[in-house]
């Protein structure tokens, strides 16, 4: 099947064409239709399947009837809605929208918290026909009655399993009562807890239902392997694993916003060119940390679970889960941000013995066992404890460590210094697309951390354990 099979006008396939898309993928080619025939939508479709473009794609036809060059707001009223729990996620999802609606006379604007307001309101009074929003930033705007939604006629509820376990639900009921009830609604979602059936029943009229891939499988890929190295050892065990030329960029997750900078921190003094990316930094560091990392002039990016979500990085070859976490899920999750649409990616995971109950969790999940590997010429002997460092390390841990002793026992005086610029990176762009998906999470402290991270809005409820994955969608 092709794009031309699917009944998209000339102006979309030239934008689809000009993002290099040659073929649909398969949510593409089952979404398409249904969307284009105006059907509601329940859609099970894990990171990487291109699930963007299979409801932006069909959203844009279906509005195209609209699109006018006016400059009067009154012609530009808010069309369609797509609704994401992060803020990264609301960019990439907006970032798909403005790639495939460029020959096509429709605006948009995306509206998320940790910024200032005024610009997204001085946006929303000029009339944009698509509206990419995080709830809580988009409730606010109702509030001031910047945006107004009498003429919605699409709803898309991006990570509908990550809006329930971010408390994002009561926010979404309160703007679904905003909405005309004449209307087209898609729901997506990695997972179907049994909140989410209920949230589809509320939002969703005789929805056709979608899947792709089956959940929790791994993409075929990706290699895994796993190192196993005591907890004090595990920073100069990446260390030593980043000098490895071959690792041209990776993606680090490390379990807590501080243990991320500290890593981040640690690895800038060893010379490695590190940042960081966790909520609590500002939402302007967050997007510039990523920025840096896509146009490859970072070569490691160290992040939460949570800050991550969202991240879509062409080509990103390694990804290395310096802890592993406490969900079995988000290792899914994690790996996922490489090894996308069909090339080759690492999933490297250093093991403490304190995490072989996570690590079989994760094996049951993804039914086989990682491949335990030596790390040639690391020899954990001859690295110094990390244990006096890390009771030193402050919040942040700047200028806690002893990177001269420490370089001592990692081969050459001078720090290793990693690529300067981004010549011979993998190229790296920034994507159309998005979205990784989720997992019902336990009440941990992942779990306490997501709703502290939450993109714009305080937290409605302590996060609920969700029950363990349900059937599927074809129990519904
Ligand atoms: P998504 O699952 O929407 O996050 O998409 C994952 C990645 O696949 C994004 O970088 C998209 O640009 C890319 N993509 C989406 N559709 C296609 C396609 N038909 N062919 C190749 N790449 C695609």
């Amino acid at each position: 099947m092709t794009f031309d099979d699917l009944g998209l006008s000339p102006e979309i396939l030239r934008a689809v064409h000009d993002a290099g898309y040659t073929e649909p993928t398969p949510i593409q080619q089952q979404a398409i239709p249904v969307v284009l025939a105006g059907h509601d939508l329940m859609g099970g479709a894990q990171t990487g399947t291109g699930k963007t473009a299979g409801f932006v794609l069909p959203m844009l036809q279906r509005l195209s009837r609209h699109a006018n060059a006016s400059s009067s707001p009154a012609r530009h009223p808010v069309r369609a809605l797509i609704l994401t729990p992060t803020r990264e996620l609301a960019m990439q999802v907006h970032e798909s929208v403005k790639t495939y609606s460029k020959h096509l006379p429709l605006r948009s604007v995306c509206v998320y918290g940790g910024v200032d307001i005024k610009p997204q309101t001085a946006e929303l009074k000029e009339g944009r026909e698509i509206v990419v929003a995080t709830p809580g930033r988009l409730l606010d705007h109702v509030q001031q009655k910047s945006v107004s939604f009498n003429f919605v006629e699409v709803l898309v509820l991006d990570e509908a399993d990550r809006m329930l376990d971010m408390g994002f639900i009561p926010d979404i009921k309160r703007i679904l009562a905003l909405l005309p009830s004449a209307r087209q609604s898609l729901l997506f979602s990695a997972t179907f807890s049994e909140e989410i059936k209920k949230l589809a029943d509320v939002m969703l009229k005789s929805p056709q239902l979608i899947e792709v891939a089956r959940r929790n499988t791994v993409s075929e890929t990706i290699s895994h392997r796993l190192h196993m190295v005591a907890t004090d050892h595990k920073r100069h065990l990446l260390l030593h694993l980043l000098r490895d030329p071959s690792m041209t960029q990776a993606l680090v997750f490390v379990g807590t916003k501080f243990g991320t900078s500290r890593l981040a921190s640690w690895l800038e003094r060893q010379g490695v060119n590190a940042d960081a990316i966790h909520g609590d930094k500002s939402q302007q560091q967050r997007t510039e940390a990523l920025e840096a990392f896509k146009a490859g002039r970072a070569r490691v990016l160290v992040a939460t679970d949570v800050a991550a979500r969202g991240l879509d990085i062409d080509d990103l070859p390694h990804v290395i889960n310096y802890e592993l976490p406490h969900t079995a899920e988000d290792y899914i999750h994690r790996i996922g941000r490489t090894g996308r649409a069909g090339k080759k990616g690492d999933a490297t995971s250093l093991v403490a013995p304190e995490e072989k109950g996570r690590l079989a969790d994760i094996e049951r999940l993804i039914k086989f066992k990682i491949e335990q590997a030596e790390a040639p010429g690391f020899d954990p002997g001859a690295v110094p404890a990390d244990a006096g460092e890390r009771e030193r390390g402050g919040r942040g841990g700047r200028g806690h460590g002893h990177p001269h002793r420490e370089r001592e026992h990692h081969g050459p005086k001078a720090p290793v210094r990693l690529p300067e610029t981004s010549a011979h990176l993998p190229k790296v762009k920034s994507p159309p697309g998005v979205f990784d998906a989720s997992q019902p999470y336990e009440a941990s402290l992942e779990a306490t951390a997501l709703a502290a991270e939450k993109a714009d809005a305080p937290p409605r409820r302590p996060v609920r354990p969700v029950a363990a994955l349900l059937g599927g969608l074809g129990k519904k």
